[in-house]
């Protein structure tokens, strides 16, 4: 299988073909002044891929996204 957020098991889908990655604790934002904004899990796409994928049983059928 090919690795790919939508069906790894750490992938949260949001909407269209967007989704959370909640392999980590969310990411504190910073705004052009350099100021913290508050935090925020990382967006990616359905067909994004990093180095710590993990298949999820049954995710591609669920996504009904990226294909
Ligand atoms: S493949 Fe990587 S970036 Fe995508 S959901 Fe899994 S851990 Fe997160």
């Amino acid at each position: 299988m090919k690795p790919q957020c939508e069906t790894c098991r750490f992938w949260e889908f949001d909407h269209a073909y967007e989704g959370l990655c909640r392999r980590h604790a969310p990411t504190v934002l910073v705004g052009h002044s350099g100021e913290a904004g508050g935090t925020q899990w990382p967006y990616t796409d359905s067909w994004d891929w990093c180095g710590e994928y993990e298949p999820a049983e049954g995710r591609a059928a669920d996504a009904g996204v990226g294909r």
